[in-house]
């Protein structure tokens, strides 16, 4: 690998807590200089990045993202290789890296520059451009997964007995994404959104129909309710949930992957022991390559490129710090892109 000369380099950085009653300092666009950027085989020049609802807890400080500080935020990138020291990628190549740590406990997409390893590579899936591999990101790679899962699980479209496939958060990033698939896999949607002005755009995006969060949010009534659903797609968490698990068909699948809603789960073994509903759960950061890869490829086949640029908020990193604490407060619509360099 060829050293770069060392360049000051734009990075928004998480908010820091204060010790002992000192109020901390709040995520910021700042500057660091490449000799900070973390060891790892390959330098990429971050094209495109995205805002994720675990960015938006960082760079507020609403939530313990950031394992050491300062921290260059962004959990996603997207660009083009300047520096390698690995086989298995060329200066030039066009690359997706998400999770694995990246804006956590080492420095992420937010900056003009990034260094990854060559391992946490994925190759920019073909027919995707970079601003619209952000706009999948990891939010739409986790859709992908909660899909995955449901399959998994032995659910399709002709198996739903005529039951939706319910998605909570349906509004936000996770949820706009897995309407759009599932409606595109030939699923009947259910989208599950405590905004009731976004019902055109879920329509749009392929719901069949579009249930009021509050339905929901006080969680089961009983243990065991109408059997409403064939599955779900969760981005919520807690009460939602929990209600989500007691509407669910004999058999049925629900893969949990978020807690924009909490974390806890106020739900009993009735769903599980006498409906043999499976609860799936996904995570995106320490995924293996090979199975990013296999999503990645589906994405880029099966996600409708018309609806994912419909759900793009474009932004640039001077915008970051403000759209982090309306993500966090569940006002925005769709997927962020923020464009770095592009
Ligand atoms: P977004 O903020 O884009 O979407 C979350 C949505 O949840 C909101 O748009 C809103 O949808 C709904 N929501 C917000 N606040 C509440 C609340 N208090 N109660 C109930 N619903 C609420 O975030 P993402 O889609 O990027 O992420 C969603 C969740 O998934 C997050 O918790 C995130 O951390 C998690 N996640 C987990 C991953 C993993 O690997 N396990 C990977 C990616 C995300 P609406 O207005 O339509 O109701």
């Amino acid at each position: 690998m060829t050293g770069v000369a060392t360049e000051q380099i734009r990075a928004v950085l998480a908010a820091e807590p204060g010790a002992d009653g000192d109020p901390g300092v709040p995520g910021r666009l700042g500057e660091i200089t490449t000799a900070d950027l973390p060891d790892g085989d390959v330098t990429v020049r971050v094209r495109y990045s995205s805002l994720n609802y675990k960015d938006g807890l960082a760079v507020t400080g609403r939530g313990r993202i950031a394992r050491r500080f300062p921290m260059v935020c962004g959990v996603d990138l997207a660009g083009t290789v300047i520096e390698t020291g690995s086989d298995r990628v060329r200066v030039g190549d066009d690359v997706v890296v998400t999770g694995f740590g990246l804006g956590e406990d080492r420095f992420g997409g937010f900056a003009d520059v990034a260094r990854v390893r060559s391992e946490w590579v994925v190759p920019l899936p073909s027919g995707l451009d970079h601003r619209l591999a952000m706009a999948i990101g990891t939010a739409g790679l986790t859709a992908m997964l909660c899909v995955m899962a449901l399959e998994h699980g032995g659910l399709r479209p002709s198996s739903a007995g005529g039951r939706p496939i319910v998605v909570t958060g349906a509004a936000g990033g996770v949820g706009s994404v897995a309407v759009a698939l599932l409606a595109r896999l030939g699923y009947d949607v259910a989208a599950v959104s405590g905004r009731p002005e976004q019902e055109p755009y879920l329509k749009h995006l392929g719901a069949r129909e579009v249930v009021a969060r509050s339905e929901l949010a006080g969680g089961p009534k009983r243990p065991l309710e109408h059997q409403r659903w064939a599955g779900g797609i969760d981005a919520v968490g807690g009460r939602v949930l929990a209600a989500v698990l007691s509407q669910t068909a004999y058999g049925g699948v629900v893969a949990a992957t978020g807690l924009a809603g909490g974390a806890d789960l106020p739900t009993t073994v009735h769903p599980f022991i006498l409906r043999a509903v499976t609860l799936s759960g996904v995570e995106s950061v320490r995924l293996p390559v090979d199975k990013r890869r296999v999503a990645w490829a589906r994405l880029a086949d099966e996600l409708d490129r018309d609806l994912l640029a419909e759900m793009i908020v474009d932004a640039d990193l001077t915008e970051v710090v403000r759209l982090a604490a309306e993500i966090v407060d569940g006002r925005v619509r769709g997927r962020v892109v923020v464009a770095v360099d592009p």
